[in-house]
């Protein structure tokens, strides 16, 4: 057993407002500068939707990217001659206009134009180009439109199971926040010529190093999440670095920090790092997330803490880890789920998946609502959190449920309905 500690978040879906603090706080701190006017380390997107960049979760569309062939991460297409001529060429780069170029608003004219009837009068001009935009697309334009059938019709929405056909009333939206996931079988690093993305020893943070960086840009497709981004000014390539030097100190992650939802949860894991390559080939892709819980360690096993101490893993970080709320979320409740499994980078930021909104009140016997009358349909959640295996998420979302019942009991004094207390001394004997 090699065992390894890795810096880890969790965020709580039912709890993002869409405020976007995260992405404004991360980009005044790490991208507020020219060449990297675009990039967000941090982004919140509207679900149903598109995201930043544009179709970045249709892997047909990059197909550039990389995949894992016999355990080993491979351009994913092509004979020989076409890959070495990928490596001089990237035909699989996202465009500035997949990303949505940035704009402002063009004051001179706000200031001088003539009065009208609607406001306001002056459209955005782009930065770089200065022409006036065509606001046809921009990060989280599905604000407006939810995933209704007519949404998905007219937009092609990628993520939407076509068995599920929704009513007005049915209508549902939710906010992804995204960061690099800091995985543990990081394509971006796999895919750098020059040896300069690496995953640090200690912690698990993946960086690429300035000084290294020869901009082959071959870690933009690679990465399936596209979280790496290319600074068209230093011709380096840049990613979320997960405020290393804050975690140096004690701090959180600015974008944790500075959550109004406070829904971002910090904390190490321990894992067996003999077992990734295993994990992240595991056959049906359905159970990646189960052999991903496979190789994260329990920190309170004695022997566990024997190897960590062996393998220099410090007091502190193995303190940090057996009082991690990740390890518990992830692990021990089994209530957090990682973003798009199948890709099997196996990434280390975690969600609790969304429970839809619940309108009924719990009656002393009544169980309700059951996680199948959810209005998020679960096939959706299980599309992005586990690979399309619904009893993943049905197993999560029960389980959440019987969280809030219990604590909602607890506040009124109402008794515990039978099935709950069978369900609670289940999990009490897992
Ligand atoms: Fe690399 Fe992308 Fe994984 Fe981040 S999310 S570690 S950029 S592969
Ligand atoms: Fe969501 Fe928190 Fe970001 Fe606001 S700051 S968008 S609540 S993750």
């Amino acid at each position: 057993m090699k065992i390894k500690a890795q810096i880890s978040m969790v965020m709580n879906l039912d709890k993002c407002i869409g405020c976007h603090t995260c992405s404004i706080t991360c980009k005044n701190v790490w991208t507020n500068r020219q060449g990297a006017e675009y990039m967000y380390f941090n982004n919140v997107e509207t679900k149903p939707g598109i995201g930043y960049p544009k179709h970045w979760e249709n892997q047909e569309k990059w197909k550039g990217g990389w995949e894992l062939k016999n355990g080993r991460l491979q351009l994913r297409s092509g004979n020989k001659a076409t890959r070495l001529a990928k490596l001089f060429y990237h035909p699989d780069q996202p465009e500035m206009d997949d990303y949505y170029e940035p704009w402002t608003y063009d004051y001179e004219t706000l200031i001088t134009s003539q009065r009208k009837n609607h406001q306001p009068i002056a459209r955005p001009r782009s930065l770089i180009t200065q022409k006036r935009m065509e606001i046809k697309w921009g990060p989280n334009w599905e604000d407006d439109l939810a995933a209704g059938e007519s949404a998905r019709q007219d937009y092609n929405l990628q993520n939407i199971a076509e068995d599920i056909t929704l009513e007005f009333h049915d209508l549902f939206m939710k906010y992804l926040p995204r960061t690099c996931n800091h995985c543990l079988n990081p394509a971006c690093v796999a895919a750098c010529p020059s040896g300069a993305i690496y995953k640090r020893d200690e912690d698990g943070v993946v960086l690429v190093s300035q000084d290294g960086c020869r901009g082959w840009r071959h870690c933009v497709p690679a990465c399936p999440y596209k979280k790496v981004y290319f600074n068209w000014k230093t011709n380096k390539a840049e990613k979320c670095i997960f405020c290393f030097p804050r975690l140096e100190n004690g701090l959180p992650t600015v974008c944790a920090d500075s959550c109004v939802g406070r829904l971002r949860y910090m904390g190490v894991l321990l894992y067996d790092m003999d077992k990734v390559k295993e994990a992240a080939s595991t056959p049906d892709k359905g159970e990646i997330y189960h052999s991903m819980l496979d190789i994260i360690l329990n920190p309170h096993d004695p022997e566990v803490i024997a190897a960590a101490k062996d393998a220099g893993i410090p007091a502190n970080w193995l303190e940090a880890a057996q009082n991690s709320p990740v390890y518990k979320m992830v692990k021990e409740w089994q209530v957090a789920l990682p973003l798009h499994v199948e890709y099997r980078t196996l990434p280390m930021v975690w969600y609790v998946p969304p429970l839809s909104p619940i309108t009924q009140r719990a009656e002393a016997d009544v169980y309700l609502p059951a996680v199948q009358e959810m209005r998020i349909p679960l096939s959706y959640i299980a599309e992005l959190f586990a690979a399309g295996n619904v009893g993943v998420v049905e197993k999560v979302l029960q389980r959440l449920l019987d969280m809030r019942m219990v604590m909602r009991t607890q506040e009124t004094g109402e008794k515990l309905s039978r099935k709950l207390e069978y369900e609670l001394e289940t999990y009490q004997a897992m």
